[in-house]
C-alpha cells in the first residue's frame, strides 16, 4: 500500500533529454550551428533556438553534451535495481537516426551505455542480497522490423516470432531463447551473437538498425531462501528505431511501407504512454508489436523512461523539435 501511494504521488513515467556533443559529420557553416542551450538553475529545462526564437520544453531530467555515460547511469541505476523487487520496467531510447541512442544504450567499448552497465549493476545487487535470495538473470534479444519479430539469439534469426497473452495477463514470445548470465563475460558473449545474428541478411547494418527497434528483455527470477518466496521482475531496454520523417515522394515501395511501420509504431508507443500518463481507460496496447509485446512492462506499477536523445545542431532542428514534441507529449 505504502509502495503504491509514493508510485502515485511521483507517477512511474519519467522523461528524460539527452544531447549529444557535436560531432565531426554535423559540419560546419550555419547548419553546424549549436542551437540548443539549457537553464544554469533548472535541470529539466531546454531551450532551442528555433529561427531566432526560443522555445522551451519542460523535462523531467536534461542530459548536457558533457554528461558523461555514468553520470546517465546514476540516474537510472535506481530503475534497474527495482527488477531485483520484482518491478518490470522499460527504458527506450527516442530520437532520430545518429541522435545518440545506440551511444545511451550500447555504447562503445571504451564508453559502455546502459545495457552493460545494467547488467553488471544487476549481478552486484543481486549478489548483496544473495544470503537470503537466490537470483536466476536470463536475457532475451529480440529486434522489431516492419512489425515482425526476430528472435537474434536464435539459430534461426527470422522474422517468424509471435506474441502472445498468457492466462495471467502477462505476455511472451513461444519458443524465444534466453540465456542465463552470470558475469559480465557471459553478457558480453551474449550481445556478440545478438549482434552477429543482427547482421545476418542485413547489407547495410547502419541503415538496417536505423529501421528496426533492438530490444533487450533482462528477466530477474528471485526465490527466497527461507520463505520460497518469489519476485519476478523484467527490465526492457530498448533502441528504437530512427524518429525521422521519410518524405513519401522519395521513398520506393519498401521504404515506404518501412517509414509507415515506422512511424505507426514510435506514434502507438507515445498513445500508449500518453494514455498511461493522462489515466485514460483505454491504453491501445494492441495497435502495434513493440506495445503489445512490453504490455505487461507498460502501466499497472510498471517504471518507464523514456529518454529523448537531440542533435544540436541547426541542421537537426526540425526533428529535434519532433522529438522534444513528442517528449512533451509523454511526459
Ligand atoms: P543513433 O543510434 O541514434 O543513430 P548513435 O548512437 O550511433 O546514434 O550516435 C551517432 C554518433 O554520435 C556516433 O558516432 C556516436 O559515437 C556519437 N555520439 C552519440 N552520443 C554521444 C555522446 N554522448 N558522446 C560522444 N559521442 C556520441
Ligand atoms: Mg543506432
Amino acid at each position: 500500500k505504502y509502495h503504491n501511494e509514493l508510485v502515485e504521488l511521483k507517477g512511474n513515467i519519467r522523461v528524460f533529454c539527452r544531447v549529444r556533443p557535436k560531432i565531426k559529420e554535423d559540419g560546419g557553416g550555419v547548419m553546424g550551428n549549436i542551437v540548443v542551450d539549457y537553464d544554469r538553475d533548472d535541470n529539466g529545462l531546454i531551450y532551442v533556438n528555433n529561427k531566432g526564437r526560443s522555445q522551451t520544453f519542460e523535462m523531467d531530467l536534461v542530459f548536457t553534451p558533457e554528461s558523461t555515460q555514468q553520470q546517465v547511469f546514476d540516474e537510472v541505476q535506481s530503475l534497474v535495481t527495482s527488477c531485483v523487487d520484482g518491478f518490470n520496467v522499460c527504458i527506450f531510447a527516442y530520437g532520430q537516426t545518429g541522435s545518440g541512442k545506440t551511444f545511451t544504450m550500447e555504447g562503445n567499448k571504451d564508453n559502455p551505455g546502459i545495457n552493460q552497465r545494467a547488467l553488471a549493476m544487476l549481478f552486484k545487487e543481486t549478489e548483496d542480497r544473495g544470503q537470503d535470495w537466490t537470483y536466476t538473470i536470463t536475457v532475451s534479444v529480440m529486434e522489431i522490423y516492419n512489425e515482425m519479430i526476430r528472435d537474434l539469439l536464435s539459430g534461426d534469426p527470422s522474422y517468424k516470432m509471435e506474441v502472445k497473452m498468457k492466462s495471467d495477463g502477462g505476455l511472451h514470445v513461444p519458443g524465444l531463447c534466453s540465456e542465463e548470465v552470470k558475469s559480465v563475460e557471459d553478457v558480453n558473449q551474449v550481445f556478440a551473437l545478438g549482434q552477429k545474428n543482427r547482421a545476418t541478411a542485413t547489407t547495410n547494418m547502419n541503415e538496417h538498425s536505423s529501421r528496426s527497434h533492438a530490444l533487450l528483455t533482462v528477466q530477474v527470477l528471485g526465490v527466497n531462501k527461507t520463505t520460497n518466496v518469489r519476485t519476478m521482475g523484467k527490465l526492457n531496454l530498448v533502441d528504437l528505431a530512427g524518429s525521422e520523417r521519410v518524405s513519401k515522394s522519395g521513398a520506393d515501395g519498401t521504404r515506404l511501407k518501412e517509414a509507415q511501420n515506422i512511424n505507426k509504431s514510435l506514434s502507438c508507443l507515445g498513445d500508449v504512454i500518453h494514455a498511461l500518463r493522462s489515466k485514460q481507460s483505454h491504453v491501445p496496447y494492441r495497435n502495434s508489436k513493440l506495445t503489445y509485446l512490453l504490455q505487461d512492462s507498460l502501466g499497472g506499477d510498471s517504471k518507464t523512461l523514456m529518454i529523448v536523445q537531440i542533435a544540436p545542431v541547426e541542421k537537426n532542428l526540425g526533428e529535434s523539435v519532433c522529438s522534444l514534441n513528442f517528449a512533451q507529449r509523454v511526459r
